[in-house]
């Protein structure tokens, strides 16, 4: 039975975070203005018009190229792409063909632990084209299309990944690493909702053990890291199928269908020499000057793989809570000032590290979540967190109630110890007291005893269990373990 191997390479495309738009002098905030009212007769497409280069989009795009281990074209020039669509004003889009910014780069990406570096062919700068908005007449029942030109010459920079990627986890995983990079650098919101970070990608399946690459199929119109990932498995489902059948894959682009789950042909694929491209006469081939790489070089920040190592190696973080934490620039910084904040107020300590780490991914991971909050966005502060962790530490409270009370400041904002306080968490320490209610269980459960002296260690566990139940969880849990162990220990 042969076995078939998916080979995929991946499209992405994202905005710049630039104010202006790439060849016109209009705010680039689309997504916030009134239709039509970020225009001008460059982005409107308008005949006797000149598009002017945005300086400070080609040095995002050299910021991007740098980060992803590219090399930096000293000669670059821009291209007509010529197709009709309405959309599309000019009739051709200013993009780049021949001579990307940047080329010959690569991404290392982790799946399980295993590392893979997928090639990047090349980075290059483009524009986007206006937004199509579909209606019907409610009176005649007729369609129509409105046309808004605010996004129409935004500044696109699109990735041309090469096709090293083995699985569909692999290019969700690429995706995550590539957006978490234009996060860190500032340079793109990566948000793919809105559809600033978009992705198209290119699927074909062949014998595994084999070299040579099979028919390959585009997939367009996924919208979320999970319709990539869902896309990506039916494609090569569908495919391995259609081979085993004895049919012949077609080369064409198909659009995945989110509430089906499954992608339908769109078009025959059109190649290269179909858009006509031929250098953009209205722009001056474009000079990248050593110097201003070097100190583009110079402005980069700490990025997202060296984040991690730094918290592995200094904190002492597992890869994978490392991982988690260094994923958006927001939230690693969050963590960083829970640290900070906790070293300010409550000194020293080995264990915050990692403690700070389990609270902000599991318990307030898991409610932001629910609430479609950042983690950094949630009412619990980095100092609130550090104030929490400080009580944990001290034995204040207990795992338990910090559970509740952290619950309770994701909802108030309140600090940890206002928190504990006014829902009265305190957990008991006091061995006197402790100990009252271990000699009570003792006394409920002379079975327990005698399960106990007969060699039987979980009737201790049951007699802990018994005294957490009735302090109503709030003993400490190693205090009453070790008492019920010397109680036991005491009687003949
Ligand atoms: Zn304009």
């Amino acid at each position: 039975m042969t076995e078939y191997e998916p080979v995929i390479g991946l499209e992405v495309h994202a905005q710049l975070r630039t104010q202006s738009k790439m060849y016109c002098t209009c705010p680039a905030d689309y997504q916030t203005a009134d239709p039509n009212t970020r225009v001008c007769p460059v982005c409107m497409g308008l005949p006797g018009t000149l598009p002017v280069i945005n300086r400070e989009a080609i040095k995002s795009i050299i910021m991007t190229g740098l980060a992803l281990h590219c090399e930096i074209a000293e000669q670059t020039k821009f291209d007509r792409k010529n197709y009709p669509y309405p959309d599309l004003r000019k009739g051709y889009q200013i993009s780049q063909f021949d001579l990307p910014i940047c080329h010959d780069g690569y991404l290392e990406v982790s799946v399980d632990g295993d590392r893979t570096r997928v090639g990047i062919e090349r980075v290059h700068m483009e524009e986007d084209v206006a937004k199509l908005f579909h209606r019907v007449d409610p009176g005649t029942g007729e369609g129509y299309s409105l046309v808004d030109l605010n996004r129409s010459g935004v500044p696109l920079m699109e990735l041309v990944g090469r096709p090293d990627i083995r699985s569909a986890e692999e290019a969700r995983q690429f995706l995550v690493a590539y957006r978490s990079i234009l996060q860190y650098l500032g340079v793109s919101t990566g948000n793919m909702d809105e559809g600033s970070f978009r992705c198209d990608a290119n699927v074909s399946v062949r014998p595994k053990g084999t070299i040579t690459l099979g028919t390959k199929v585009e997939v367009k119109n996924m919208n979320s890291f999970r319709s990539v990932y869902r896309a990506i498995e039916f494609e090569i489902a569908r495919q391995s199928k259609a081979i085993k059948d004895g049919e012949r894959i077609v080369q064409e682009t198909r659009g995945w269908m989110e509430d089906k789950g499954i992608t339908v042909s769109l078009r025959s694929k059109e190649e290269a020499n179909d858009y006509r491209y031929f250098p953009e006469p209205d722009l001056p081939p474009l000079t990248v000057e050593r110097a201003w790489v070097a100190q583009i070089q110079e402005l980069l920040p700490e990025l997202p793989e060296e984040r991690r190592g730094r918290f592995e190696s200094t904190l002492g973080l597992s890869p994978y809570d490392a991982g988690q934490l260094t994923g958006s620039p927001g939230l690693a910084a969050y963590y960083e000032s829970v640290l900070e904040r906790h070293a300010d107020a409550h000194g020293a300590s080995s264990t915050v590290a990692k403690a700070g780490a389990n609270w902000t991914i599991t318990e307030l991971g898991r409610l932001s979540n629910e609430a479609h909050v950042e983690i950094e966005d949630s009412l619990v502060t980095p100092t609130n967190l550090a104030g929490l962790l400080a009580l944990i530490d001290k034995g204040t409270i207990g795992t338990a109630q910090a559970k509740t009370a952290i619950a309770s400041m994701f909802e108030t904002g309140k600090t940890a110890e206002a928190t504990v306080e006014t829902l009265g968490l305190t957990q008991i320490t006091d061995t006197g007291a402790i100990g009252e209610a271990v000699d009570e269980a003792i006394e409920a459960n002379p079975q327990a005893v005698v399960d106990y002296k007969a060699g039987k260690e979980t009737a201790s566990k049951f007699l802990v269990g018994q005294v957490m139940k009735a302090t109503r969880g709030k003993a400490n849990p190693s205090v009453v373990a070790d008492l019920v162990v010397e109680r036991l220990a005491a009687l003949e």
